[in-house]
């Protein structure tokens, strides 16, 4: 995937194939994937998907002298040396400019039920939240 492609492309894409790219923010329509990488977003199904950096398997970037750094690893895993393309990720464009990614797909919730409940305390949402993970085997949204 280029770096160029909306974020809602890619949504999109991994629709067409039966899968889904978890990221999602309300500037899905007009924020771009190497921006996504470059702010580590992480959107509304954080807590359940993590940040950029967990949707990124790869990526390619270049440098402000013009040399190119290649990490386009397409496995989960990959533990041979350093993680290069962690560095890039959350960057901001301060170490080069990301030109392209290889995204992780997840398969699609195959249901989805929403509950909006008010907590006494922050203490009382996090115990809240922990429990519904257990229950729900890991699989609560948080928007
Ligand atoms: C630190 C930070 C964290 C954020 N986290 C979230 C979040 O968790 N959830 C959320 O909804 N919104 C988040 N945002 C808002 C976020 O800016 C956007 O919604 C979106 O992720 C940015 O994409 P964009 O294409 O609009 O990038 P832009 O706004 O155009 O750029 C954002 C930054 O990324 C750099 N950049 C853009 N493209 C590339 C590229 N190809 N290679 C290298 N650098 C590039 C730019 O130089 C700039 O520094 C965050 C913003 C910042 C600054």
């Amino acid at each position: 995937m280029q770096a160029g492609a909306p974020l809602q492309r890619v949504q999109e894409a991994a629709k067409e194939v039966g899968l889904q790219f978890p990221l999602d923010l309300g500037a899905r329509g007009s924020c771009t994937i190497g921006g996504n990488i470059a702010t580590n977003a992480g959107g509304v199904r954080v807590i359940r998907y993590g940040m950029m950096r967990q949707q990124v398997l790869g990526l390619e970037a270049v440098m402000a002298d013009g040399r190119v750094v290649s990490s386009m690893n397409h496995m989960l895993k990959n533990n041979a040396g350093f993680d290069l393309k962690q560095l890039f990720i959350g960057s901001e464009g301060t170490l080069g400019i990301v030109t392209r990614a290889v995204l992780r797909l997840q398969p699609p919730t195959p249901s989805e039920q929403t509950a909006m409940v008010a907590c006494p305390s922050f203490e009382a949402l996090t115990g809240l939240l922990s429990h519904m993970g257990k229950a729900l085997g890991g699989k609560v949204h948080l928007r």
